[in-house]
Protein backbone atom coordinates (compact mmCIF):
# COMPACT_ATOMS: atom_id res chain seq x y z
CA UNK A 1 0.00 0.00 0.00
CA UNK A 2 3.10 2.63 0.60
CA UNK A 3 0.84 4.26 3.30
CA UNK A 4 1.56 4.32 6.90
CA UNK A 5 -1.58 3.67 8.67
CA UNK A 6 -2.28 5.19 11.98
CA UNK A 7 -2.29 2.11 14.97
CA UNK A 8 -6.12 2.49 15.67
CA UNK A 9 -6.72 1.87 12.01
CA UNK A 10 -4.49 -1.36 11.47
CA UNK A 11 -6.55 -2.51 14.48
CA UNK A 12 -10.09 -2.30 12.76
CA UNK A 13 -8.58 -2.12 8.65
CA UNK A 14 -6.32 -5.61 8.48
CA UNK A 15 -8.02 -8.25 6.45
CA UNK A 16 -10.99 -6.38 5.95
CA UNK A 17 -12.64 -7.02 2.45
CA UNK A 18 -9.85 -9.51 1.50
CA UNK A 19 -11.85 -12.53 0.78
CA UNK A 20 -11.60 -13.34 -2.74
CA UNK A 21 -13.88 -16.08 -2.71
CA UNK A 22 -17.41 -14.28 -2.11
CA UNK A 23 -16.34 -10.96 -0.92
CA UNK A 24 -16.90 -11.56 2.91
CA UNK A 25 -16.40 -8.19 4.60
CA UNK A 26 -14.93 -9.70 8.10
CA UNK A 27 -12.15 -12.22 7.03
CA UNK A 28 -13.67 -15.81 7.02
CA UNK A 29 -13.32 -18.48 10.16
CA UNK A 30 -11.09 -20.97 8.72
CA UNK A 31 -11.82 -23.96 10.39
CA UNK A 32 -9.93 -26.90 8.72
CA UNK A 33 -7.31 -28.62 9.86
CA UNK A 34 -5.76 -29.55 6.96
CA UNK A 35 -5.74 -27.72 3.25
CA UNK A 36 -6.07 -29.65 -0.49
CA UNK A 37 -3.08 -29.89 -2.71
CA UNK A 38 -3.44 -29.42 -6.47
CA UNK A 39 -1.34 -32.16 -7.42
CA UNK A 40 1.84 -34.11 -6.77
CA UNK A 41 4.23 -31.83 -6.18
CA UNK A 42 2.13 -28.71 -5.68
CA UNK A 43 3.53 -26.26 -3.01
CA UNK A 44 -0.01 -24.72 -1.71
CA UNK A 45 0.48 -21.60 0.60
CA UNK A 46 -1.54 -23.61 3.38
CA UNK A 47 -1.13 -27.52 4.32
CA UNK A 48 -1.85 -28.11 8.13
CA UNK A 49 -3.16 -25.91 10.54
CA UNK A 50 -0.45 -26.51 12.81
CA UNK A 51 2.05 -25.16 10.74
CA UNK A 52 -0.09 -22.54 9.38
CA UNK A 53 -3.65 -20.93 8.86
CA UNK A 54 -5.43 -18.13 7.43
CA UNK A 55 -7.55 -17.35 10.51
CA UNK A 56 -4.34 -17.05 12.30
CA UNK A 57 -1.92 -15.24 10.06
CA UNK A 58 -4.24 -12.19 9.95
CA UNK A 59 -3.98 -12.08 13.97
CA UNK A 60 -0.13 -12.60 13.63
CA UNK A 61 -0.30 -9.72 11.41
CA UNK A 62 -2.05 -7.36 13.30
CA UNK A 63 -0.64 -7.73 16.25
CA UNK A 64 3.03 -7.43 14.61
CA UNK A 65 2.15 -4.21 12.61
CA UNK A 66 0.90 -2.82 15.65
CA UNK A 67 3.70 -3.61 17.92
CA UNK A 68 5.78 -2.27 14.87
CA UNK A 69 7.74 -6.32 15.04
CA UNK A 70 8.62 -8.23 11.77
CA UNK A 71 6.17 -10.85 12.81
CA UNK A 72 4.28 -12.67 15.49
CA UNK A 73 3.65 -16.14 16.37
CA UNK A 74 0.15 -16.94 17.76
CA UNK A 75 0.21 -19.14 20.87
CA UNK A 76 -2.22 -20.93 22.58
CA UNK A 77 -1.60 -19.18 25.58
CA UNK A 78 0.40 -16.41 27.21
CA UNK A 79 2.69 -19.04 28.99
CA UNK A 80 3.35 -20.89 26.07
CA UNK A 81 4.42 -17.55 24.21
CA UNK A 82 6.70 -17.31 27.29
CA UNK A 83 7.92 -20.65 26.86
CA UNK A 84 8.45 -20.17 23.05
CA UNK A 85 11.02 -17.19 23.54
CA UNK A 86 12.43 -19.45 26.31
CA UNK A 87 12.98 -21.98 23.74
CA UNK A 88 15.99 -19.78 22.14
CA UNK A 89 17.75 -21.06 25.24
CA UNK A 90 20.02 -24.59 25.34
CA UNK A 91 21.31 -26.22 28.71
CA UNK A 92 24.02 -24.11 30.46
CA UNK A 93 22.73 -20.50 29.20
CA UNK A 94 21.46 -18.10 31.36
CA UNK A 95 18.23 -16.26 31.81
CA UNK A 96 17.57 -12.98 33.60
CA UNK A 97 13.97 -12.24 34.95
CA UNK A 98 12.21 -9.90 37.23
CA UNK A 99 12.22 -11.12 40.98
CA UNK A 100 8.30 -9.81 40.55
CA UNK A 101 7.10 -11.10 37.27
CA UNK A 102 4.32 -12.68 36.46
CA UNK A 103 3.71 -15.94 38.79
CA UNK A 104 2.70 -18.53 36.05
CA UNK A 105 6.34 -17.19 34.26
CA UNK A 106 7.83 -17.80 37.66
CA UNK A 107 7.02 -21.16 38.01
CA UNK A 108 7.76 -22.15 34.44
CA UNK A 109 11.40 -20.69 35.00
CA UNK A 110 12.13 -22.65 38.12
CA UNK A 111 10.36 -25.83 36.61
CA UNK A 112 12.48 -25.60 33.27
CA UNK A 113 15.40 -24.86 35.47
CA UNK A 114 14.89 -27.78 37.82
CA UNK A 115 14.76 -29.75 34.92
CA UNK A 116 18.01 -28.55 33.31
CA UNK A 117 16.79 -26.81 30.14
CA UNK A 118 18.73 -23.51 30.96
CA UNK A 119 19.45 -21.61 34.31
CA UNK A 120 17.84 -18.59 35.63
CA UNK A 121 18.34 -15.56 37.75
CA UNK A 122 15.65 -13.39 39.29
CA UNK A 123 16.43 -10.00 40.05
CA UNK A 124 15.47 -6.75 40.50
CA UNK A 125 15.53 -4.91 37.37
CA UNK A 126 15.16 -1.00 38.94
CA UNK A 127 18.20 -1.83 41.04
CA UNK A 128 21.45 -0.59 38.91
CA UNK A 129 23.67 -2.72 40.77
CA UNK A 130 21.87 -5.71 40.37
CA UNK A 131 21.26 -5.91 36.68
CA UNK A 132 25.01 -4.79 36.31
CA UNK A 133 25.97 -8.06 37.91
CA UNK A 134 23.27 -10.04 36.59
CA UNK A 135 24.52 -8.76 32.73
CA UNK A 136 28.41 -9.49 34.01
CA UNK A 137 27.08 -13.45 34.00
CA UNK A 138 26.50 -12.60 30.20
CA UNK A 139 22.86 -13.70 30.17
CA UNK A 140 21.63 -15.06 26.71
CA UNK A 141 17.97 -13.75 27.74
CA UNK A 142 16.77 -11.23 29.56
CA UNK A 143 12.79 -10.79 29.95
CA UNK A 144 11.61 -7.74 31.58
CA UNK A 145 7.88 -7.12 32.37
CA UNK A 146 6.72 -3.31 32.76
CA UNK A 147 4.33 -2.27 34.64
CA UNK A 148 5.48 -5.16 37.05
CA UNK A 149 2.33 -7.37 38.16
CA UNK A 150 0.99 -6.63 40.95
CA UNK A 151 2.76 -3.45 42.14
CA UNK A 152 2.67 -1.45 39.32
CA UNK A 153 6.34 -0.89 39.47
CA UNK A 154 7.67 0.76 35.79
CA UNK A 155 11.15 -0.39 34.58
CA UNK A 156 13.65 1.81 31.89
CA UNK A 157 12.85 -0.25 28.64
CA UNK A 158 15.55 1.73 26.59
CA UNK A 159 18.12 1.81 29.26
CA UNK A 160 17.78 -1.75 30.44
CA UNK A 161 17.87 -3.19 26.23
CA UNK A 162 20.73 -0.99 25.67
CA UNK A 163 22.54 -2.02 28.60
CA UNK A 164 21.28 -5.86 27.65
CA UNK A 165 22.56 -5.29 23.86
CA UNK A 166 25.96 -3.76 25.04
CA UNK A 167 26.64 -7.44 26.75
CA UNK A 168 25.56 -9.50 24.08
CA UNK A 169 21.88 -10.48 25.84
CA UNK A 170 18.68 -10.71 23.64
CA UNK A 171 15.88 -8.80 25.40
CA UNK A 172 11.85 -9.44 25.78
CA UNK A 173 9.31 -7.03 27.36
CA UNK A 174 5.84 -8.70 28.24
CA UNK A 175 3.58 -6.35 27.56
CA UNK A 176 0.61 -7.92 28.51
CA UNK A 177 -0.50 -5.09 31.15
CA UNK A 178 -0.06 -2.47 28.69
CA UNK A 179 -0.64 -3.41 25.37
CA UNK A 180 0.75 -1.64 22.46
CA UNK A 181 -2.10 0.89 22.38
CA UNK A 182 0.08 1.94 25.12
CA UNK A 183 3.44 0.91 24.94
CA UNK A 184 6.03 -0.36 21.93
CA UNK A 185 8.59 -1.91 23.39
CA UNK A 186 10.34 -2.94 19.96
CA UNK A 187 10.61 1.14 19.30
CA UNK A 188 13.14 1.10 22.98
CA UNK A 189 15.29 -1.11 21.55
CA UNK A 190 13.99 -4.56 22.41
CA UNK A 191 14.33 -7.74 20.19
CA UNK A 192 11.10 -9.41 21.27
CA UNK A 193 7.15 -8.84 22.95
CA UNK A 194 5.26 -11.26 24.62
CA UNK A 195 1.72 -11.21 25.32
CA UNK A 196 -0.99 -12.95 27.22
CA UNK A 197 -3.69 -12.31 24.42
CA UNK A 198 -6.09 -13.45 27.03
CA UNK A 199 -5.78 -9.89 28.42
CA UNK A 200 -6.67 -6.82 26.94
CA UNK A 201 -5.43 -7.43 23.33
CA UNK A 202 -8.77 -10.28 23.13
CA UNK A 203 -10.34 -8.14 26.07
CA UNK A 204 -13.54 -10.29 26.72
CA UNK A 205 -12.35 -13.22 29.09
CA UNK A 206 -13.30 -15.74 26.35
CA UNK A 207 -10.05 -17.10 25.35
CA UNK A 208 -6.83 -17.88 26.22
CA UNK A 209 -3.68 -16.99 24.08
CA UNK A 210 -0.71 -15.42 23.59
CA UNK A 211 1.89 -14.00 20.96
CA UNK A 212 5.27 -13.14 20.40
CA UNK A 213 6.63 -10.47 18.35
CA UNK A 214 9.65 -10.41 17.16
CA UNK A 215 11.97 -7.48 15.70
CA UNK A 216 13.49 -9.39 13.12
CA UNK A 217 12.55 -11.80 10.05
CA UNK A 218 14.97 -14.13 10.76
CA UNK A 219 13.70 -14.39 14.92
CA UNK A 220 9.92 -14.86 13.58
CA UNK A 221 11.29 -17.47 10.69
CA UNK A 222 12.62 -19.52 13.44
CA UNK A 223 10.26 -19.08 16.23
CA UNK A 224 7.67 -19.85 13.68
CA UNK A 225 9.66 -23.00 12.97
CA UNK A 226 9.92 -23.90 16.68
CA UNK A 227 6.15 -23.14 17.55
CA UNK A 228 5.25 -26.10 14.77
CA UNK A 229 7.63 -28.24 15.85
CA UNK A 230 6.26 -28.37 18.98
CA UNK A 231 2.80 -27.51 18.61
CA UNK A 232 2.07 -25.05 20.47
CA UNK A 233 0.18 -22.83 17.86
CA UNK A 234 -3.62 -22.07 18.80
CA UNK A 235 -6.92 -22.67 17.14
CA UNK A 236 -8.11 -21.07 14.36
CA UNK A 237 -11.65 -20.53 16.62
CA UNK A 238 -9.65 -18.88 19.30
CA UNK A 239 -7.60 -16.47 16.53
CA UNK A 240 -10.62 -15.47 14.75
CA UNK A 241 -12.08 -14.34 18.40
CA UNK A 242 -8.96 -13.00 19.67
CA UNK A 243 -9.39 -10.83 15.58
CA UNK A 244 -13.13 -10.09 16.89
CA UNK A 245 -11.67 -8.79 20.33
CA UNK A 246 -8.34 -6.66 18.94
CA UNK A 247 -10.62 -4.75 16.78
CA UNK A 248 -11.85 -2.18 19.68
CA UNK A 249 -8.41 -2.63 21.65
CA UNK A 250 -7.89 0.80 21.54
CA UNK A 251 -11.50 2.51 22.62
CA UNK A 252 -11.40 0.14 25.05
CA UNK A 253 -8.50 0.77 26.26
CA UNK A 254 -8.97 4.32 26.55
CA UNK A 255 -12.06 4.66 28.47
CA UNK A 256 -10.35 2.06 31.22
CA UNK A 257 -7.74 4.10 31.84
CA UNK A 258 -9.87 7.27 31.87
CA UNK A 259 -11.96 5.47 34.48
CA UNK A 260 -8.98 3.88 36.10
CA UNK A 261 -7.32 7.27 37.05
CA UNK A 262 -10.95 8.89 38.82
CA UNK A 263 -10.47 5.03 40.89
CA UNK A 264 -6.82 5.75 42.06
CA UNK A 265 -7.36 8.87 42.50
CA UNK A 266 -10.73 7.55 44.85
CA UNK A 267 -8.81 5.12 46.71
CA UNK A 268 -6.06 7.37 47.08
CA UNK A 269 -8.00 9.81 49.23
CA UNK A 270 -9.91 7.21 51.63
CA UNK A 271 -8.82 6.64 54.75
CA UNK A 272 -9.29 3.01 55.05
CA UNK A 273 -6.93 2.77 52.18
CA UNK A 274 -3.29 2.38 52.63
CA UNK A 275 -0.64 2.83 49.64
CA UNK A 276 -2.21 2.66 46.25
CA UNK A 277 0.22 1.33 43.47
CA UNK A 278 -1.20 3.22 40.22
CA UNK A 279 1.70 5.20 37.75
CA UNK A 280 -1.02 7.49 36.38
CA UNK A 281 -0.86 8.98 40.05
CA UNK A 282 1.59 12.20 40.08
CA UNK A 283 2.60 11.10 43.70
CA UNK A 284 3.69 7.87 42.42
CA UNK A 285 7.71 7.30 42.43
CA UNK A 286 6.88 5.84 38.81
CA UNK A 287 5.16 8.31 37.37
CA UNK A 288 7.58 9.83 35.15
CA UNK A 289 9.52 6.99 34.21
CA UNK A 290 6.13 5.79 33.34
CA UNK A 291 5.04 8.89 31.55
CA UNK A 292 8.60 8.96 29.40
CA UNK A 293 7.79 5.29 27.98
CA UNK A 294 3.70 4.34 28.04
CA UNK A 295 1.26 6.46 25.55
CA UNK A 296 -0.73 6.21 28.77
CA UNK A 297 -0.95 4.63 32.14
CA UNK A 298 -3.31 1.95 31.64
CA UNK A 299 -6.38 0.34 33.17
CA UNK A 300 -4.34 -1.73 36.22
CA UNK A 301 -4.23 -1.11 39.81
CA UNK A 302 -3.45 -2.49 42.89
CA UNK A 303 -3.96 -1.18 46.82
CA UNK A 304 -3.14 -1.98 50.22
CA UNK A 305 -5.98 -1.83 52.60
CA UNK A 306 -5.36 -0.87 56.40
CA UNK A 307 -7.73 -3.61 58.24
CA UNK A 308 -7.21 -7.65 59.05
CA UNK A 309 -8.57 -10.41 57.76
CA UNK A 310 -12.08 -9.96 58.55
CA UNK A 311 -12.23 -6.22 57.24
CA UNK A 312 -10.75 -7.80 54.09
CA UNK A 313 -13.58 -10.88 53.92
CA UNK A 314 -16.00 -8.13 54.48
CA UNK A 315 -14.89 -5.86 51.82
CA UNK A 316 -14.30 -8.38 49.27
CA UNK A 317 -18.01 -9.77 50.04
CA UNK A 318 -19.41 -6.65 50.12
CA UNK A 319 -18.64 -5.65 46.40
CA UNK A 320 -21.33 -5.65 43.14
CA UNK A 321 -19.62 -5.04 40.35
CA UNK A 322 -16.03 -6.10 41.17
CA UNK A 323 -15.40 -10.30 40.69
CA UNK A 324 -13.21 -12.04 42.89
CA UNK A 325 -10.81 -13.67 40.12
CA UNK A 326 -7.91 -13.98 38.68
CA UNK A 327 -7.13 -12.46 35.07
CA UNK A 328 -7.08 -8.49 33.85
CA UNK A 329 -7.70 -6.69 30.41
CA UNK A 330 -11.60 -7.68 30.29
CA UNK A 331 -14.58 -5.54 29.66
CA UNK A 332 -15.51 -6.61 33.27
CA UNK A 333 -14.03 -5.55 36.35
CA UNK A 334 -12.14 -7.91 38.33
CA UNK A 335 -10.51 -7.81 41.84
CA UNK A 336 -8.33 -9.94 42.80
CA UNK A 337 -6.03 -11.00 45.95
CA UNK A 338 -2.56 -11.86 44.66
CA UNK A 339 -1.34 -13.57 47.66
CA UNK A 340 -3.62 -16.44 47.93
CA UNK A 341 -4.36 -16.28 43.99
CA UNK A 342 -2.35 -14.74 41.09
CA UNK A 343 0.97 -15.52 42.96
CA UNK A 344 0.33 -17.91 45.23
CA UNK A 345 2.71 -20.58 43.26
CA UNK A 346 5.53 -18.09 43.81
CA UNK A 347 5.74 -19.16 47.86
CA UNK A 348 5.74 -17.15 50.50
CA UNK A 349 9.05 -16.18 50.82
CA UNK A 350 9.34 -15.01 46.85
CA UNK A 351 5.97 -13.12 47.67
CA UNK A 352 7.87 -11.26 50.66
CA UNK A 353 10.88 -10.50 48.55
CA UNK A 354 8.55 -8.89 45.44
CA UNK A 355 6.54 -6.64 49.06
CA UNK A 356 3.37 -9.01 47.63
CA UNK A 357 1.25 -9.37 51.42
CA UNK A 358 -1.37 -10.68 52.11
CA UNK A 359 -2.99 -6.52 52.18
CA UNK A 360 -2.43 -6.17 48.91
CA UNK A 361 -5.69 -6.47 46.28
CA UNK A 362 -5.41 -5.52 42.93
CA UNK A 363 -8.01 -4.38 40.75
CA UNK A 364 -8.54 -4.38 36.69
CA UNK A 365 -11.05 -1.99 35.86
CA UNK A 366 -13.87 -2.65 33.18
CA UNK A 367 -15.94 -1.05 30.89
CA UNK A 368 -18.83 -0.44 33.58
CA UNK A 369 -19.57 2.99 33.92
CA UNK A 370 -16.78 4.97 36.05
CA UNK A 371 -19.26 6.41 38.35
CA UNK A 372 -20.93 2.67 39.34
CA UNK A 373 -17.21 1.26 40.20
CA UNK A 374 -16.47 4.03 42.33
CA UNK A 375 -19.61 4.00 44.55
CA UNK A 376 -19.22 -0.13 44.61
CA UNK A 377 -15.81 0.55 45.61
CA UNK A 378 -17.23 3.27 48.39
CA UNK A 379 -20.18 0.83 49.65
CA UNK A 380 -17.73 -2.25 50.08
CA UNK A 381 -15.25 0.15 51.82
CA UNK A 382 -17.73 1.40 54.21
CA UNK A 383 -19.29 -1.96 55.08
CA UNK A 384 -15.74 -2.74 56.88
CA UNK A 385 -16.14 0.07 59.51
CA UNK A 386 -20.30 -1.55 60.57
C1 LIG B 1 -1.69 -13.80 32.21
C2 LIG B 1 -0.27 -13.43 32.01
C3 LIG B 1 0.64 -14.34 31.45
C4 LIG B 1 0.26 -15.76 31.10
O1 LIG B 1 -0.70 -15.80 30.10
P1 LIG B 1 -1.80 -16.98 29.96
O2 LIG B 1 -2.55 -16.57 28.75
O3 LIG B 1 -2.61 -16.96 31.21
O4 LIG B 1 -1.05 -18.25 29.81
C5 LIG B 1 1.94 -13.91 31.25
N1 LIG B 1 2.33 -12.66 31.59
C6 LIG B 1 1.49 -11.77 32.15
C7 LIG B 1 1.99 -10.41 32.51
C8 LIG B 1 0.17 -12.13 32.38
O5 LIG B 1 -0.67 -11.24 32.95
Amino acid sequence: MGMTRDPRTIAVSQGIATDTAFGSVVPPLYLSSTFAFQGLGDQPRYEYSRAGNPTRDILGTTIAELEGGAGAVITASGTAAVDLFLSLLRPGDLVVAPHDCYGGTYRLLVARQERGHFNVLFVDQGNDEQVRAALAAKPKLMLIETPSNPLMRVVDIRALTSRARDAGTRTAVDNTFLSPALQRPLTMGADFVIHSTTKYINGHSDVVGGAVVAADPADFEELSIWSNTVGVTCSPFDAHMTLRGVRTLFPRIKQQQHAAMLIAEFLNDHPAVGKVYYPGLASDPNHALAASQQAGFGAMMSFELASDAAGRNQFVSSLGLFTLAESLGGIESLIAHPFSMTHRAMGEEAMGVAGITDRLFRLSIGLEFEGDLIDDLKQALASMQS
